[in-house]
């Protein structure tokens, strides 16, 4: 598939590099996609914006940044070898743990030497004549490639809200996904955290721990399952390495990719103390799991009112204080926004160090020189954290001038909303690919088995162009909208609407509101795409044309 050696001194002379296929980013989804078509034996490159591979876990660095899903799950599971020699030390593995982790796969696969980095891709435009992608960098780099892989992240375009004034504030500030490399020592000084999703709830106890005093600006109140971290168990780590290919049978059996057997019926058909031990059994499991206790927690109110209730008892149990108990505890529908996973996040609260800012009762009004004023006074801060999140899932594909077929631009095509086929591919945009695009379960379930899913389907489906002689695949519309339809509806059917999540597009101001990810659960999904690779690829658009490339160039 390597370009033809004739093709190659005249875009060399016109300052292009020639690829079979070019790659944004290189965290999970880029590192494995780089992997994947390298033994399909294209020439491929991946570009990356930071100076480190890793994507979220070189970016993330905060005080407390870990995952929220079992290492053993939130792992590669694509090589036999690197699952038998990678301990994990933690249950829930530290930032630094599995930026190594990251780190040796790129070393392992010897992916480095296709990777730039320190180079942002600004712009991508297809065009029809050589069916290629011209790619361009802030280095102001052109190259092309016949396939586009965006593996930019779901969490990767980072959020920091337009206050008044922060540019006048005398001390630091740091947002959580772009933290120093060298860390921040927070002894001896006055911090306030802006945000209290994930991130927050992370970094804030152990923020407490060092800082004078710390204000936590909270607009919204979180659920928040304790993790229980600690230590791998050793016998589990053995027994899970030489049982790899069970584990992960699991995990393809699981609604969510993490190994876990919910019951087979509703919360709400249970009887009151059969339900009680149940959710006391999650609680003491911790984490995520918690809402996968019965199957429909997040599908129906009657249910989802019995586990609000129950973690709201055990979030009050953990404060000490009544009345600040209760602006801690949610108001929305257990799971709704994305579940948080703690260590001592609410018992931080007890700390004569540490005082609650609730937003909605004294709004921030702005940054002033010495700190933040709220409507309800100054606060005095030497530091400000901004946990405030990402512009998720569209944030990063739409920063780059991304332009298809006839020049629309991706900006434009998804002004409304993003639409996607499958979560993979956007019809206008041949030849470029999402990895866990919106319209796909991403960040609904254990986003390592979501991305090595899309990976490998791709990885088949440009096998199965390759045999048949294809050289550009392309959605088409119809089916495009139906699966946005499907998507609707299957969110339509379940809570998630029904809080200010960024699932949902509201935490970014004026972007358009729509439930983005595929609610259905990675089993459904899998079958989905399966079923469609097995039909030819319906609702693809496959085209055997040969493109201009060689011709243009023969002319050149
Ligand atoms: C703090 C935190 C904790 C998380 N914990 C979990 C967890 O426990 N479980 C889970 O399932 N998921 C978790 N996630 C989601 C996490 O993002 C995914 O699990 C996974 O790391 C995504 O990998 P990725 O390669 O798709 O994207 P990323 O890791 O985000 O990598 C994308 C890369 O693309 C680069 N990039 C973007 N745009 C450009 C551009 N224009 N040019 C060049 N480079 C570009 C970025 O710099 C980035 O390095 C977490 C996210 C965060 C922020």
């Amino acid at each position: 598939m390597t370009s033809t050696q004739q093709d190659v001194p005249c875009r060399e002379a016109r300052g292009e590099t020639e690829f079979d296929a070019i790659v944004v980013g290189a965290g999970f989804a880029g590192l494995y996609m780089l992997h994947k078509l390298r033994e399909l034996g294209m020439k491929a490159t991946a570009i990356e914006r930071a100076d480190g591979v890793g994507g979220t876990w070189h970016w993330n660095r905060y005080p407390g940044c870990r995952c929220d899903i079992e290492s053993l799950a939130y792992s590669y599971s694509f090589s036999e070898e690197l699952q038998r020699e990678w301990t994990w030390t933690h249950r829930y593995a530290a930032q630094p743990e599995i930026l190594s982790y990251l780190n040796h796969v790129a070393d392992r696969f010897d992916l480095r030497k296709d990777i730039q980095l320190s180079t942002s891709v600004t712009a991508a435009h297809y065009d029809d004549a050589s069916a290629t992608w011209a790619v361009e960098t802030d280095s102001g780099e052109r190259l092309r490639s016949r396939f586009f892989v965006m593996a930019t992240g779901c969490l990767s375009d980072r959020q920091v809200p337009n206050f008044a004034g922060l540019e006048s504030f005398r001390g630091d500030w740091y947002h959580t996904g772009a933290w120093p490399h060298e860390g921040v020592d927070f002894t001896g000084k006055r911090v306030a955290v802006i945000g209290t999703g994930s991130s927050g709830i992370q970094s804030i106890p152990l923020i407490a721990k060092q800082a004078e005093r710390l204000y936590v600006l909270q607009r919204t109140p979180q659920f928040a399952i304790p993790a229980w971290n600690g230590p791998m168990d050793p016998e589990v780590m053995r027994h899970t390495r030489e049982n790899y290919a069970d584990y992960r049978q699991k995990i393809l059996d699981s609604f969510v990719a993490v190994p876990f057997e919910t019951q087979d019926h509703g919360a709400h058909e249970a009887d009151p103390q059969t339900r009680e031990a149940v959710f006391e059994a999650a609680w003491k499991d911790g984490g995520y799991l918690m809402l996968l206790a019965y199957p429909d927690l997040i599908f129906d109110e009657r249910s989802n009112a019995h586990v609000s209730a129950f973690v709201k008892q055990k979030i009050q149990a953990r404060i000490d204080d009544a009345s600040l108990a209760e602006k801690l505890t949610p108001s929305y529908p257990f799971g709704a926004k994305r579940l948080c996973v703690d260590t001592d996040y609410f018992e931080t609260y007890n700390r004569d160090n540490v005082t609650l800012v609730s937003l909605r009762e004294t709004p921030l009004q702005e940054i002033i020189p010495g700190g933040i004023r709220t409507s309800g006074g100054d606060l005095d801060v030497d530091v400000i954290v901004f946990a405030t999140g990402f512009d998720a899932m569209t944030g990063a594909l739409l920063a780059v001038d991304i332009r298809g077929r006839n020049g629309i631009a991706l900006r434009d095509a998804w002004a409304a909303g993003p639409k996607s086929y499958l979560g993979i591919a956007v019809s206008g945009f041949p030849n470029m690919f999402t990895i866990t695009g919106p319209g796909s379960p991403s960040v609904l379930s254990n986003m390592v088995p979501a991305i090595e899913q899309h990976v490998d389907w791709l990885g088949a489906l440009l096998t199965y162009m390759r045999d048949n002689g294809f050289e550009t695949v392309e959605a088409e519309r119809e089916p495009e909208l139906d699966w946005a339809a499907r998507v609707d509806e299957i969110a339509s059917a379940t809570l998630y609407p029904r809080a200010d999540s960024w699932y949902m597009g509201r935490n970014v101001p004026g972007k358009v509101e729509g439930f983005m990810p595929f609610a259905g659960g990675t089993i459904m999904y899998r079958e989905i795409v399966e079923d469609i690779a097995a039909r030819g690829y319906s609702g693809f658009a496959l085209d055997s044309r040969t493109p201009a490339r060689t011709v243009e160039h023969a002319t050149v």
